[in-house]
């Protein structure tokens, strides 16, 4: 069976002391995320030999907290050059969370936006964070949204986010908070999902899914993700993983 992670931080999970290399032999393909202007040069090296995990890059909306305008407009020239530099194919994660509330709106829909504009000039696509701000999330994807479109990661939004990215190419990938029980809301939402844009991930080293919720997550663990997909879908286990490999194929092409 081919399974992939859509969304995961190899760094994060070195870091950790958890065995990365294990868990990206184990994947048929997936996606190392990026946080930071520069994160991408220690990241490169941990995912070199392994070319069916590809890189993204980008400054989440944590990075707005303590710098100027000024000082964020240095880091994404810092950025763009690393995504040139080093094999960069999606610009992610990037976007607005309202829940940790990271320095100002005004500043994190800045630097949302301007990554947005550099997906689309660079032509790659982009993977949104979105995390309780779905209304300007789905304006900013309609206004801004590059014509590649991109990846919703761990998709938690409304409907009306969902139609916005479906409309405009992108992917929509549900990590282990699908596998919640309180969460049953979240798996409804599966259904509107068409067949050809979903994608599984963890976000590992967060949000392990059950049954190892509140434990420290990998990629390994993606499959209990893929079964609880699978259950809520009526679908074999085996034609789910072929679906969203074929969904990842398409995505990183
Ligand atoms: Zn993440």
């Amino acid at each position: 069976m081919k399974i992939i992670d859509s969304h995961f931080h190899a760094q994060i999970l070195v870091e950790k002391g958890l065995d990365a290399e294990k868990a990206m032999s184990f994947l048929s393909g997936g996606i190392d995320i990026g946080c930071s202007a520069d994160d991408i040069i220690e990241r490169s090296k941990i995912t070199k030999n392994f070319p069916h995990i590809k890189r993204a890059a980008a400054m989440g909306p944590w990075e707005v907290e303590n710098r100027s305008m000024e000082e964020l407009e240095r880091q994404l020239t810092i950025l763009f050059s690393n995504v040139e530099k080093y094999n960069v194919k999606f610009i992610g994660e990037a976007g607005l969370d309202n829940y940790w509330k990271y320095g100002t709106v005004e500043s994190q829909e800045f630097l949302f936006i301007r990554q947005m504009q550099y997906a689309e000039k660079s032509g790659r696509r982009i993977i949104i964070h979105n995390r309780e701000a779905d209304k300007r999330t789905e304006e900013i994807i309609r206004e801004y949204g590059p014509s590649k479109g991109g990846i919703i990661h761990c998709f938690s939004g409304s409907l009306d986010v969902m139609r916005a990215a479906l409309d405009r190419g992108y992917y929509i990938s549900y990590a282990g908070n699908l596998t919640y029980k309180a969460n049953q809301s979240l798996r409804d939402t599966l259904k509107y999902v068409p067949e050809d844009r979903l994608l599984l991930e963890t976000d590992a080293p967060y949000l392990a899914p059950v049954p190892m919720r509140g434990k420290a997550n990998t990629p390994l663990y993606v499959v209990h993700t893929y079964s609880c997909a699978a259950e809520v879908l009526n679908l074999k286990v085996e034609e789910l993983s072929e679906r969203v490999y074929s969904n990842f194929l398409s995505v990183c092409g």
